[in-house]
């Protein structure tokens, strides 16, 4: 029977996989012990793949207005209407928003046709919900989105601090590789997170901080360690360079940190050069999400804990494709292959591409492109491969907006969304399973994602569609891929144009891979395990930079004065159109609860089991209570998965404001002001 490797389409850990078919459409699934990433470990959504195949609720033929339609069709229809569109219009007033479910292929083939033919940078991605912060960190630290650390850094530690992460839920791979490391090495492990999660039931030390709290503790604890005379002053010498009054800018900050941890977590930092900072959505959705990862950065730098086996700064993604995405441009803040939009890059690109009208500037990231389908400017929007009437903030707006836009074009691989509701023309995706492509993970080793299952009815990879529609466009040449393959070939091709060493995102030595030989690709990671360990940085002088960074204001008020978190549940995923299959994964949480401190729920008169109203200034959704004392008084938490079609109930895109980080415009899911009522 034949087995293909491939790879999990669910979290950023990235985790090898081998699938037989043992039916038209059931697969066995294990892990591949071959991988890097998981050495053949796997976690309860990856397991239970198998049950998610089936062609139940599949979108399997393109239609227009409700009725199906021919690929001809589809095709001649939409470009026909984005033409129109921009001709009348102009370029600006058309968008793609695009997804972290993608195979870099795809979203290379998106990215190179909206800003490089189209000639806007209006295409923007989900990933902008999920660590945009932490890109605009990088970059403003280190020149280029580089994350420096990798999976083996965690084997070498001898501290790990998570902060704003549920690693034993949320990326559980990488959580046993922590367990294993504390259990062969001895390891230590503090858990930063307001709640008391498992992780952080399971940590030498958690401190419960007070939401968007991190910047001022980060920053005490640089403070302390410059007080104590710990930062490593050779490396600050030769590697990194501080704006003028950093230093004396590093005043002590009010932190919320009970006074006994904050010491015992210093203490622990001081005594193990060898730590890993491992940072997720609990830094990244924030308005203040850029700072805090800044902040930890910071303190790795100044005191040498980067670019060594078992040290750095490790920002791991949700999406099983968010670093591909960001690799070949998929967010509106950045051009392909790491370049950014000055005119060198610019004109760089555009040669690179033969394109006849590069975008000028950067283009609306998430919240702004919905915003401007809201009041007009946006006059057709081509969503691929997410549910934004669902997931992003203030969710009700933007149904409200796509309702009323004059084109939305969803391709999908599932048929009936809350997004997919809003739209005229319904283009069906290929699932994983049937598609073929690159990934990358959150270490920055690139796998292929390969197809086992029979192609469903009428549906097409997501670049076939993009390219077909982009040569009825009017761009034959530029769009006439046979493959997958080809485009990996081009994108190799352009991380390696007029490089020289300016960029570590260099992988043009696959640049004239064979198609047999990436049909045969094994994972291989691009910059190294380590790639600073030269001490050397993609900036014009070669040094890291320190970032000053400024503790978050106070965001709850009289009126909603409680700080509500989301997050995920262990064996689900994003709005459960794959997870939702699964009767086993459905096992764990049957429905999303309010979670809660008995003294706020002795407040709200509300019992454990009882239902509650969950009331913030974007909106109001119904929850069982669950009370609860790994909650702080003062704080409560709700998943993020359900949707209109799974419950009447818990649905919290209608809790989430369109309060965004200002320099990575990532929205602040954590800390939003909120309040309770009993029903
Ligand atoms: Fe998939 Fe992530 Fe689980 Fe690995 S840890 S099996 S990538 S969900």
């Amino acid at each position: 029977m034949t087995i293909t490797r491939t790879t999990c389409p669910y979290c950023g850990v990235g985790c090898g996989i081998k699938a037989r078919l043992t039916g038209e459409r059931e697969a066995a699934i294990t892990g591949d012990p071959d991988h890097p990433a998981n050495a053949g470990k796997l976690c309860s959504k990856g397991t239970h793949l198998g049950e998610t195949i089936g062609l139940e609720g599949r979108l399997l033929h393109p239609e227009i207005d409700g009725q199906r339609v021919s690929w001809d069709q589809a095709i001649g229809h939409v470009a026909d209407r984005f033409a129109a569109t921009i001709a009348e219009h102009g370029p600006e007033s058309v968008a793609f928003y695009v997804s972290g479910q993608l195979l870099t292929e795809d979203y290379y083939v998106a990215n190179k046709m909206m800003k490089g033919f189209i000639g806007t940078a209006n295409i923007d991605t989900n990933s902008r919900l999920c660590m945009a912060s932490a890109v605009s960190a990088h970059v403003r630290a280190f020149g280029e989105d580089v994350v420096p650390c990798s999976y083996s850094d965690l084997d070498e530690a001898n501290l790990i601090i998570l902060v704003g992460s549920n690693t034993a839920w949320c990326h559980p791979v990488v959580w046993q590789r922590i367990e294993a490391a504390r259990a062969t090495r001895g390891t230590k492990l503090v858990v930063i997170d307001p709640r008391r999660t498992e992780t952080a039931e399971r940590a030498d030390l958690h401190i419960p901080i007070t939401p968007d709290g991190d910047v001022a503790l980060f920053r005490n604890l640089l403070a302390h360690m410059r007080d104590q005379d710990l930062l490593d002053h050779g490396f600050l010498q030769e590697s990194v360079s501080a704006p003028s009054g950093f230093w004396d800018g590093l005043s002590p900050c009010a932190d919320g940190v009970d006074e006994d941890l904050r010491r015992a977590f210093i203490a622990l930092f001081a005594a193990h050069p060898r730590t890993v900072t491992l940072f997720s959505q609990g830094v990244n959705q924030s308005t203040s999400g850029t700072d805090k990862a800044n902040a930890i950065i910071n303190l790795h730098l100044a005191t040498g804990r980067i670019g060594k086996p078992g040290a750095g700064p490790f920002s791991i993604t949700g999406q099983p494709n968010a670093m591909g995405g960001r690799e070949v441009g998929g967010l509106a803040s950045m051009l392909a292959a790491h370049m950014g939009f000055t005119d060198t890059e610019r004109d760089r690109v555009q040669r690179f591409w033969k394109s006849p009208t590069l975008c000028t500037e950067p283009g609306l990231k998430a919240v702004e492109m919905f915003d401007a389908v809201a009041d007009g400017r946006i006059k057709a929007i081509w969503i691929m491969a997410t549910n934004p009437a669902v997931s992003m903030p203030d969710a009700g707006d933007v149904r409200a907006a796509l309702a009323a836009c004059p084109l939305v074009v969803v391709s999908d691989c599932i048929a009936d969304t809350d997004t997919t509701r809003l739209a005229h023309v319904k283009l069906p995706a290929l699932a994983w399973g049937e598609k073929d492509g690159t990934v990358t993970n959150s270490e920055r080793t690139i796998s292929r994602q390969r197809g086992f299952l029979p192609v469903p009815g009428d549906a097409k990879p997501d670049w076939w569609i993009i390219a077909q529609i982009a040569a009825r466009m009017g761009w034959v040449d530029a769009f006439d891929y046979p493959n997958a393959a080809s485009i990996f070939r081009e994108y190799a091709a352009q991380t390696g144009f007029e490089n020289e060493g300016s960029r570590i995102l260099d992988i043009s030595d696959r640049a004239t891979i064979t198609d047999g030989a990436y049909d045969q690709l094994e994972p291989f990671q691009w910059g190294g395990a380590s790639p600073f360990s030269y001490g050397r940085y993609p900036t014009s002088d070669g040094k890291a930079r320190l970032v000053p960074v400024h503790p978050a204001a106070e965001r709850k008020t009289s009126d909603f004065p409680l700080r509500l978190n989301t997050g995920r549940y262990r064996d689900h995923w994003h709005t459960m159109t794959r997870t939702g299959l699964s009767p086993r994964l459905s096992q764990h949480r049957r429905e999303p609860l309010l979670e809660l401190h008995p003294e706020d729920a002795a407040d709200a008169s509300v019992g454990d089991g009882a239902l509650a109203r969950v009331e913030a200034a974007a909106g109001v959704s119904v929850y069982r209570v669950r009370v609860t004392d790994a909650q702080r008084p003062g704080e409560i938490f709700v998943p993020m998965h359900w949707t209109d079609q799974q419950s009447s109930g818990g649905r919290t895109g209608r809790l989430m404001g369109k309060d965004r980080d200002p320099l990575s415009g990532q929205p602040g899911f954590k800390n939003t002001p909120a309040r309770i009522a009993a029903l």
